[in-house]
Order: C-alpha cells, then structure tokens, then sequence
C-alpha cells in the first residue's frame, strides 16, 4: 500500500457489509419468514441448528441402533471433523461415515424465501430498534436456488464499490448508501484525487530523469563506440598501406 492509500485509509470512515452466500447452512429465521416450522423440521443441521446446506447423514456402525436420523449440512460437519481431529460429532469416535442426501437438497432447494439481504437489514433494524416502519428495499421473492444468481444481479441492495476506489477508497455499499457515502464524502475524495494526482505527477517526473539519465550514459557509450571504430579504421588504413609499400 502507497502513502497516498494509506492516508486515505485513515480519511474515511469504515463500516461495509458483505453477505456471502455459500456453503455455509442457511439461517432458519429467514426460512422460517416464508414456510411453516413443520417444513424445516427435518432439514434442521445437528451442529449449527439452522437449515443445513448440502445435507448429509451420518451413518455409522458405532450407533447404528440410535433410532434417530443425523442430518448436518456438508460444510458444518466437515469443519467439524477438522476441528475435532476427524471424531464422529455423535459419539467422538474415527471414521465418521456419512453419504450426501441428494433428494433432501432438491427439497431445500425449493424452499420460498424473501432477499437474504433484505432479511438481514430488518433483522439488524429490529435489534437496533430503529424507529419508523421497515424499509422493503429489495421485494424479491423466490426459491432458494435462485437466491445466489439473485444476490449476485438484480439485487436491490447488492453492494457497489464506491466510485472512487482506484483513488484508494476501499468502501462499498448498497446501492442507497453509496449515493449517500459519496454526497457525504465529497471533500475526502476531492482530497484522495489531488493526491493521487500529485503523487502520479511525482512519478512522471522521476521517469523523465531517469530517462534523461540513460540518454546522457547512452550518449557517452555511443561516443567511445565512434572513437574506437575511428581507431580501428585509422589502423586498418595504416595496415594497407604498410601493405602496398
Ligand atoms: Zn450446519
Ligand atoms: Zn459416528
Ligand atoms: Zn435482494
Ligand atoms: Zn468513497
């Protein structure tokens, strides 16, 4: 990181917020907004209690006569095993056994849901106790499996670099906040352009000494160049009239 960005890092305030969406089991509260509980009872993940993503059952010799069925979602249990060096999270023995439910995923696949984004921000209000009735920004209503493609395009409240990134403000925001950020911020990014522009200026300014540097070391090598290729023909010449004498 230059000077420039490092300076413009301590100008600006901080405060983004990113959502990934990924393998990572899916937040029951947001299910549970557009389904009734009886419909993610089964899908629940053993480990983080939310509705597992990708799901799988253990099934092992060591508790075959357990009568309950052992769903988590592939991401939770494989983190688990890691961080429980490879012990069943049932009853922390080796050599988990467990095979991927393909039928259960298609069925939480086609689960309805509102944003995930949307959710996020009502939920954040709501613990926040932010007065006035709750903004619905993006009304997006679908099915899980649309809900990546979603996030990532049409999303109302995807998050947008702010326009001034390749000066070095490294905020991004939703849509409505990035306008605010950049009414808000106008003289630090008047500020980070100047320097940006002052420090390119210091750089074409270097590059033209060194340019002019390299003529004038050029220009002597080129010099002694002609002095000896002088003092080769001189010798030559001097070579062939010894010759015709
Ligand atoms: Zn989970
Ligand atoms: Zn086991
Ligand atoms: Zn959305
Ligand atoms: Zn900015």
């Amino acid at each position: 990181m230059s000077n420039v960005e490092r300076e413009v890092q301590e100008h600006v305030e901080s405060g983004s917020t990113k959502i990934h969406f990924d393998q990572q089991c899916f937040g029951k509260n947001w299910i549970l907004q557009s389904n009734k509980q009886e419909q993610v009872d089964h899908f629940i993940c053993l480990i983080c209690k939310q509705v597992a993503n990708n799901p799988v059952e253990i099934n092992c010799n060591q508790h075959k006569d357990m009568n309950e069925t052992f769903i988590v979602g592939e991401n939770c249990l494989k983190k688990f095993l890691n961080d429980n060096n490879n012990k069943c999270p049932i009853e922390f023995h080796d050599g988990c056994q467990y095979y991927k439910l393909y039928e259960m995923q298609k069925q939480i696949n086609q689960l309805n849901v509102i944003c995930q984004r949307q959710f996020e921000d009502e939920t954040k209000e709501i613990k926040e106790q932010v007065d006035g009735d709750i903004m619905v920004i993006c009304d997006f209503k679908g099915k899980i499996q649309d809900m990546n493609e979603h996030l990532n395009n049409q999303c109302k409240l995807k998050v947008l670099d702010c326009w001034f990134k390749q000066f070095g403000c490294d905020h991004s925001y939703s849509d409505r906040d990035l306008k605010q950020h950049l009414v808000d911020n106008m003289e630090q990014h008047f500020n980070i352009v100047i320097k940006k522009f002052e420090y390119m200026q210091k750089i074409i300014e270097q590059q033209r000494d060194e340019i002019k540097q390299l003529k004038s070391e050029k220009g002597i090598e080129v010099e002694k160049l002609e002095e000896e290729i002088k003092l080769n023909n001189n010798n030559e010449e001097k070579k062939e009239n010894d010759q015709l004498i």
